[in-house]
């Protein structure tokens, strides 16, 4: 069975904690652990949890135990990942656009380091030498993802060295004695087909020849997870015999065995989280019911920012009868999380959950408008224990001077 909270565990949890909330299930977070285990078993792999899907340091510490590695997209979260019990080499930092000084910091904290221009690599190789092993991030000119704000490997992303620019790559390797063990890959998030991995591994495998010393390639994540009835999610099995079947002929041609590694985010997060808030006011017009509700895109922004879509879930009412609402926020902005959605009848005072809301919605959240931001939950072997306490007005203030 797949795990989930039920409209009664999650109105009991909202209760006990107040809204806005988030809930997050950690029976969810293994079982999607264990799919993506089953599909890679017969290939040489290794999961890094993307951490910036959501960083809570309960949460952190729940993926270590679950035997997890990480990936960090800044040197802050390279150093909560140490805070939450990480090794230095269970933890891989791929950044892009940064200051060299985070990339010496991170190589003084002996962490896996993917770098992503050539300006970097060039100060790297200068500094470093053969001593330390680095990868890069190669931007294979494809276009993949659910939309171009979540594409991050065509030709004009900034993302990665452009594969037209790797022949300086080359030029380090021979003129500083650079230690290139990785190739990188991450072509955009919320792919559904396997044939677009493949098509970014057979850019990698043409280079190969010029990389004696990469022993491992990094397919990076973008994996899909359904956000409605009927979607599509990555077939990760399949995904997993592809991938299978793509080494396994590159090795017998080569002769040279890689290891795979992966870095998912949405995928081990997001259907594992509820962000539950409370209908303030229903307000009927001539174009639609409005239901208000106490949060706002502070407080979750993906709709706004991406289109994104959350099944909306009356919790206070399950089997209410459906009628057609526009659920919106408290943000003095056009502010809509879902447009004539149908919803069991909701009253004033109804609690709302929003599904899929575990990836990228507490990280993403802010003080927009002077409201703070809400509290976190991790509910485990069914106990829910509070792992970020709601900010209160002093929060506000904290860091004014
Ligand atoms: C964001 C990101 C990921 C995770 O993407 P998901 O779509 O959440 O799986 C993985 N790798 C890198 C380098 C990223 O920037």
């Amino acid at each position: 069975m797949i795990p989930a909270l039920s409209t009664e565990e999650l109105v009991n949890i909202a209760n006990e904690f107040g809204t806005p909330l988030y809930v997050y299930n950690a029976d969810r977070i293994a079982y999607q652990y264990q799919k993506l285990k089953n599909a890679f078993r017969d290939i040489d792999s290794r999961i890094f949890y993307a951490c910036k899907s959501l960083t809570n340091i309960q949460v952190l510490k729940y993926m270590r135990s679950l035997g997890i590695s990480i990936d960090c997209s800044s040197i802050n979260e390279v150093k909560l990942a140490i805070h939450a019990g990480f090794k230095e080499q269970e933890i891989l930092y791929t950044s892009n656009g940064i200051d060299f000084s985070e990339i010496i910091e991170a190589k003084e904290l002996g962490v896996h380091i993917n770098i992503d221009s050539l300006s970097n690599l060039e100060k790297f190789a200068k500094k470093y030498g053969h001593s330390y092993p680095v990868g890069i991030r190669v931007r294979p000119n494809i276009l993949a993802g659910g939309n171009l704000k979540i594409s991050t490997g065509h030709d004009k992303s900034k993302f990665g060295i452009p594969i037209e620019d790797i022949s300086q790559v080359i030029h380090y390797i021979s003129a500083y004695n650079l230690h290139i063990n990785s190739l990188h890959i991450h072509t955009g998030s919320e792919i559904v087909e396997a044939a677009i991995f493949l098509e970014g591994i057979q850019v990698l495998f043409k280079l190969l020849p010029q990389f004696d010393e990469v022993t491992h390639i990094d397919l990076g994540g973008g994996f899909k997870v359904a956000y409605k009835a009927g979607d599509a999610e990555t077939n990760v099995n399949e995904l997993g015999q592809a991938l299978k079947e793509a080494f396994d002929e590159y090795e017998m041609k080569s002769g040279r065995h890689l290891k795979i590694w992966f870095e998912p985010g949405k995928y081990l997060v997001s259907d594992a989280g509820y962000f539950i808030c409370k209908v303030n006011v229903l307000k009927p017009t001539a174009s639609t019911l409005f239901a208000g509700v106490n949060s706002g895109f502070n407080h979750l922004l993906r709709p706004m920012f991406y289109n994104a879509w959350h099944d909306v879930e009356n919790i206070s009412n399950p089997k209410g009868q459906l009628k057609s609402y526009s659920v919106v926020g408290n943000i003095c902005e056009t502010d809509t999380f879902a447009w004539d959605r149908n919803i069991a009848e909701i009253s004033e005072g109804d609690l709302l959950a929003f599904h899929n809301a575990g990836a990228y919605g507490f990280e993403m959240s802010s003080n927009y408008n002077s409201r703070l931001k809400p509290a976190e939950v991790l509910v485990t072997n069914g106990k829910a224990q509070l792992i970020r306490r709601r900010e209160t007005f002093e929060d506000l203030l904290r860091h004014q001077v």
